[in-house]
């Protein structure tokens, strides 16, 4: 091409912010724009005397000629996608645009250069974001949903010794209020790594979300591996954790399901790792579980029935209260009477507070069913304004949100006078709780007597009821049935009675079923007394009776 016509073609095409150049059948560029020059990271001069290997690698070049070549024989466009290697040693990817054209009778190429560098880079970006959790470069969900389906197939052709692990933290939550979520961050990081460092490369830590890890454990060697793995688990997030905002403990919970020979889908498979797990955390955390048919079973029936208390508390007549009095020591007068409450299940017949309040309180249903309790008791028990009502509180209703104002709405409404109303709670429930004290405080200064049950199976302090400032201990009636067989649970239930008359606060014993232990706990200065030897507890219209002949007595006496 004329030199005049190569100068005039220049002009335009440095016009253009598109890299373009042009190439003889040599494949020697003969002309190209300010933006190809830019792209190639080399001087016009430069990129027009050398040939292409002097530029670029190998290769590439083989890459682009045979590219070039294509054009030249088929006389349509070609549209490739190319690494080039600029002059700074950058590899930039282009999508090439080739075209035969002829000019002034000579064949030439004539290329149009798209960078789409950094369009690939963000692509590659958003498909490891897509897959990877952000915070600890761990796979996510989808990854390991896509290597679970892998495992599963390889499964179905031979059997598994793959398994999927969900793993669980135990009071990470608290150590992110205490600690700031930065540290909660750094935890999850340093756990992660933790946990990678055990498993071997073939498997795959994933996170799920927040403190929920999953392991896919592609050879867990019949099941002897996986519980060498767990085990190294559970150590290593037992170890403290160091940050800079300070030292942290947590603990991990972990369920196991077996991949077996595939014949659970990946749905499936998640949904047993879960329910391994939920076992785990119920039977105290720190510790694994191992999926099994009859745990599912088990589980199913936990749900079913927490279905069931749900339509209990509405349908309104299979819920009953049996009251249990409570009988002054010295003159047989009833003190008060406890509301017990009680089901009558459609299916599984009468069921004790054993059987459910379990459910209850996992499920929160046992807000709604305390308030149904009080609510009942106090219109039952408002017949006899001389004694009082003592109910129980369970953990989940102390911490349950606004329990005085609802606790106090209820008593208005029923025109009960707080002072009749003993709430019965468990030392374990006090200090479990955070701030089931102030709670209890509150509704002791509302004018509500406050019962410490089961006294002895807990931790057994006094020195911690005096935060609260208690009106009444219960010892736990596992004391008083040792009592006549052990010189031990006698001392205990002595120490308590004295120690309880020195802080001025009133004891109670239940489970009374002898009259040696009724004579016993007497002598020790026990006030109230409660057991079988005085009264089982009784459904509505029995206490109705039992309420009229104890009145006929006092009468008579
Ligand atoms: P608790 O408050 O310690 O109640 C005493 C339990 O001992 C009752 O069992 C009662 O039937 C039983 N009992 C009474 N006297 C004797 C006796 O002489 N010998 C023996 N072996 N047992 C006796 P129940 O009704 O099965 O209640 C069990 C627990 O369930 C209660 O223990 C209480 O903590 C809880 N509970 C009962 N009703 C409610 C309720 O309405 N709400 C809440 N949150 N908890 C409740
Ligand atoms: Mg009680
Ligand atoms: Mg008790």
């Amino acid at each position: 091409m004329n030199v005049q016509r190569l100068a005039d073609l220049q002009g335009i095409i440095d016009v253009m912010p598109t890299p373009i150049f042009v190439k003889n059948r040599d494949h020697r560029i003969i002309l190209l724009n300010e933006s190809a020059c830019e792209l190639f990271g080399h001087a016009r001069e430069v990129i027009l005397s050398s040939s292409d290997y002097d530029m670029w690698p190998a290769e590439q070049v083989r890459v682009f000629h045979a590219a070039d070549d294509r054009v030249f024989a088929l006389d349509t466009f070609d549209e490739v996608e190319e690494q080039v290697t600029n002059a700074e040693h950058s590899v930039r990817t282009v999508i090439t645009r080739k075209k035969k054209v002829i000019i002034g009778g000579e064949e030439l190429l004539v290329a149009v250069v798209t960078d789409v560098t950094a369009y690939r880079e963000a692509e590659a970006r958003n498909r490891y974001l897509a897959f990877h959790d952000v915070l600890t470069g761990l796979p996510n969900r989808m990854l390991l949903n896509e290597r679970i389906d892998q495992e599963l197939l390889r499964a179905s052709r031979r059997k598994s010794e793959a398994a999927l692990i969900y793993v669980d933290l135990d009071r990470f939550k608290e150590v992110n209020d205490a600690l700031g979520h930065q540290a909660g961050d750094e935890l999850i990081r340093q756990f992660a790594e933790r946990v990678t460092a055990i498993v071997r490369a073939s498997d795959t830590v994933a996170r799920l979300g927040g403190d929920e890890f999953a392991i896919l454990l592609h050879d867990a060697g019949d099941g002897v591996q996986t519980a060498e793995i767990c085990n190294r688990v559970l150590t290593a997030a037992r170890q403290p954790f160091m940050m800079t905002e300070g030292q942290a403990h947590v603990g991990a919970s972990l369920g196991i399901a077996d991949l077996g020979s595939g014949e659970v889908n990946r749905v499936e498979l998640h949904r047993r790792a879960d329910v391994a797990l939920y076992q785990a955390k119920r039977e105290g955390r720190g510790c694994y579980r191992i999926f099994s048919d009859e745990l599912d079973g088990r589980i199913k029936a936990r749900r079913a029935l927490e279905t069931d208390l749900r339509c209990a508390l509405t349908a309104g007549d299979q819920l009953t209260i049996d009251y249990q009095p409570l009988l002054s020591a010295r003159d047989n007068r009833v003190m008060a009477l406890e509301a017990l409450v009680r089901w009558e299940h459609p299916r599984l017949g009468l069921l004790t507070p054993a059987d459910f309040l379990d459910v209850a309180e996992e499920s929160g249903l046992i807000v709604a069913l305390g308030e149904w309790v009080l609510e009942r008791a106090c219109a039952t028990v408002a017949k006899w304004p001389e004694v009082s009502l003592a109910v129980n509180i369970s953990p989940g209703q102390l911490s349950s949100e606004n329990l005085v104002g609802r606790v106090l709405g209820i008593l208005e409404r029923a025109r009960f006078a707080p002072a009749r109303l003993q709430l019965e709670v468990t030392e374990h429930a006090i200090l479990d709780m955070d701030g089931a004290v102030e709670t209890l405080k509150e509704l002791r200064a509302a004018g509500i007597k406050l019962v410490l049950d089961d006294f002895g199976t807990g931790y057994s302090s006094l020195s911690h009821l005096q935060k609260i400032e208690i009106d009444k201990v219960k010892i736990d009636r596992s004391f008083v049935a040792e009592m006549s067989l052990l010189g031990g649970s006698s001392a205990i239930v002595q120490a308590v009675a004295t120690l309880g008359s020195s802080l001025g606060i009133a004891v109670t014993a239940e489970g009374v079923e002898t009259e040696d232990q009724r004579a016993f706990l007497r002598a020790l200065g026990c006030e109230e007394l409660q057991g079988y030897l005085l009264s089982r507890p009784l459904n509505e219209s029995e206490t109705g009776n039992y309420m009229k002949r104890s009145a006929a007595t006092a009468r008579a006496a």
